[in-house]
């Protein structure tokens, strides 16, 4: 027994170790990373650029209050801004927090124009973290159970859909914002449609509303680009990011331009922690080696390799009914009973997700060598392969 309040249920491995895309168990068994901390180690563990900059700001400064001006926020918010083009960057702690200032920028946003119930438009199958705005923004009805009442205004549509989101358009003239995931992620990995993408940006710009991407678990390099947008064509007007900006030194960030950056002004949002000097000196560090490091550049390679390597080693093909995501978001929608999967990967030594009920989630490091990006998608065939052959 534990002291824990039991939100979790904890598999029985208790990391103690990491470095690049190996983990160690505490008797010092290997695990090739698949996960990476859902989305957050995209460097590998303890990566040597952000392990010393993170010491060498513990020891220098660590926190001293946003009533003040702190030179390392200052630093990461130019380089976030040459590296986007976004021009104004809040930062707080974690997903969840960075969406809650999107929502409450749109909000503000819609108040301006004299709309006093504003709407922001979700779609289906959306997740933006668990506080009770993020929470009222994502899809499904589970994690909402027993917390109502949800926060209003939000209207949610199906994803690629614009059809619906015009239709909401006609009948709701409270809409000021849209809040999508270019690659859902706990949604079953599903990147949306390009195309689906530009007639946002369209119907964004015609009706003057923001266009916000939660970029949390899809950026900072996990996709191929630094943030998925800049490859997909289609820019928001406000960009949500945490998990691998701070490689799992907690730093969320939303980060706007145009009218957005405009919005929000002096006392109408705050936090104690967001943008500490300790943060901030992980996510420079973060930001400049994915760049030094040309990361970007790796991660079709080793998507390549995992879904080679998975492909086969796979005995019965019909076992997968879909393989899908972007980048090193990957999502294998399988045939088989997957509610053992991650305990059976573990057996085998890879750290694996299932999301969506039956979508095998991988978001290894963008640092995993090619041959350990061939092992993992072996491995993840042999334990897809096995719940075949233990159910046929
Ligand atoms: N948004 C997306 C797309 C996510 O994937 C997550 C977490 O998985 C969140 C928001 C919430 O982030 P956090 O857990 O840091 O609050």
């Amino acid at each position: 027994m534990s002291a824990l309040m039991p939100t979790y249920k904890r598999l029985p491995v208790t990391f103690v170790r990491g470095e690049g895309a190996v983990l160690w168990d505490h008797k010092g068994r290997p695990f090739l990373d698949g996960l990476s901390g859902i989305a957050v180690t995209n460097l590998g563990h303890c990566h040597p650029n952000v392990t010393a900059a993170i010491q060498e700001q513990a020891a220098t400064l660590m926190h001293a209050s946003n009533l003040f001006r702190i030179a390392q926020q200052e630093r990461l918010a130019a380089e976030l801004s040459a590296a986007t083009g976004m021009e104004a960057m809040f930062f707080c702690n974690s997903g969840a927090e960075a969406n809650e200032v999107a929502i409450k920028l749109a909000r503000r946003y819609g108040h301006e124009q004299g709309i006093n119930v504003p709407t922001t438009v979700v779609l289906e199958s959306a997740f933006h973290g668990r506080t009770m705005g993020a929470l009222a923004a994502t899809a499904g009805h589970i994690m909402k159970e027993n917390f109502e009442p949800m926060l209003q205004g939000f209207e949610r549509v199906p994803r690629n859909d614009i059809a619906a989101i015009e239709a909401a358009a006609s009948s709701n003239p409270n809409i000021v914002a849209v809040l999508v995931e270019p690659v859902q992620g706990e949604g079953g990995v599903r990147q949306l449609d390009v195309e689906y993408l530009r007639a946002l940006r369209a119907l964004c710009d015609r009706k003057n509303w923001l266009l916000m991407f939660d970029e949390v678990q899809c950026g900072n390099g996990r996709s191929g680009s630094l943030y998925a947008f800049q490859q997909l064509g289609v820019t928001p007007d406000v960009l949500v990011t945490a998990k691998g900006l701070g490689n799992g030194f907690p730093i969320g960030c939303c980060m706007a331009r145009g009218d957005a950056a405009q919005v929000l002004k002096a006392g109408d949002h705050g936090t104690t922690y967001g943008g500490n000097p300790l943060g901030c000196s992980a996510g420079s560090a973060v930001i400049n080696t994915i760049a030094s490091d040309s990361l970007c550049d790796r991660v079709a390679p080793i998507r390549e390799h995992i879904i080679h390597g998975f492909e086969s080693a796979l005995k019965r093909t019909d076992s997968v009914r879909e393989i899908r995501g972007l980048g090193l978001m990957i999502g294998i929608e399988v045939n088989v009973p997957a509610g053992d999967l991650v305990r059976l990967g573990l057996e085998q030594g890879v750290v694996i997700n299932v999301t969506a009920g039956n979508t095998i989630r991988l978001l290894p490091p963008l640092v995993m060598t090619d041959a350990q990006a061939t092992e993992l998608g072996q491995i993840v065939a042999d334990v897809v392969n096995n719940i075949e052959e233990s159910t046929s």
